[in-house]
């Protein structure tokens, strides 16, 4: 399958970041460099994103709930992402599991209501410093798999998020070889042969070595997703990767 660069812009961005997607969408129509490229904006962006793209660039969203509709105060289903436009949305974020105490049985039935929508679920797994310093980094992805992959996932509805929660928006990152020995556990704890992207701290400057790994499928990038400039850089580096 070709490789997925996603980004995340997490909180950030108004009306005015449309700017920036549009730079995005502009440079992956003209130079189309033979990956996936999708946006992840905040909730309120994602109709005027999918609009402003016009399928140059798939837009996404950054949760669901796991239900269709009902009294979730502050709460956006899958099936609104999609009706505004979205084709994929991320589940599992450290952020949400981190702050708003997501389990993986929650995880997985968000996925299952991605599916549920026609949304690709990009499902988010990876190990605190902690856990890694302990030796316990493979164990705990290999449970966060079993807990949050629901059966039924393949490569054209779910991809996976390595996301190292101590090397997100930190500047740090897992060695080459560690990277390429995580993906390759992974690998081996998946039924089916899903994209596996690697993201924390992906950046112009690391992106062409990261995406050229084995069992790399592609990169979820925050900060750097957030300037047309180094997010095109980092597409880009797929090219030089490939
Ligand atoms: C993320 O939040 O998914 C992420 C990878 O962030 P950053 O690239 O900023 O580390």
């Amino acid at each position: 399958m070709r490789q997925l660069i996603a980004g995340n812009w997490k909180m950030n961005g108004t009306g005015a970041a449309l700017a920036e997607l549009e730079a995005l969408a502009k440079h992956v129509d003209a130079a189309k460099p033979g990956c996936d490229v999708l946006v992840c904006p905040p909730a309120t962006l994602i109709a005027r994103a999918a609009a402003q793209a016009r399928n140059r660039i798939a837009i996404g969203g950054q949760d669901c709930h796991a239900e269709v509709s009902g009294a979730f105060t502050g709460d956006v289903s899958a099936e609104m992402l999609r009706d505004a436009g979205a084709t994929a949305v991320i589940v599992g974020h450290s952020e949400r599991r981190q702050y708003h105490g997501e389990t993986d049985a929650m995880v997985a039935a968000k996925a299952r209501a991605a599916w549920r929508a026609g949304l690709i679920a990009i499902i988010c797994i990876g190990e605190t410093e902690t856990q890694r310093d302990a030796g316990h980094a493979n164990r705990i992805c290999k449970s966060q798999i079993e807990g949050s992959v629901p059966h039924g996932a393949t490569p054209e509805n779910t991809a996976i998020a390595y996301e190292p929660v101590w090397a997100i928006g930190t500047g740090k990152t897992p060695t080459s070889p560690e990277i390429a020995a995580m993906h390759a556990h992974i690998r081996a704890c998946l039924a089916a042969p899903l994209r596996i992207l690697y993201g924390g701290s992906v950046k112009p400057s690391n992106a062409k070595e990261i995406l050229a790994l084995p069992n790399v499928g592609g990169a979820l990038v925050g900060g750097a997703s957030l300037k047309a400039a180094d997010f095109i850089t980092i597409v880009d580096a797929f090219r030089g990767a490939s």
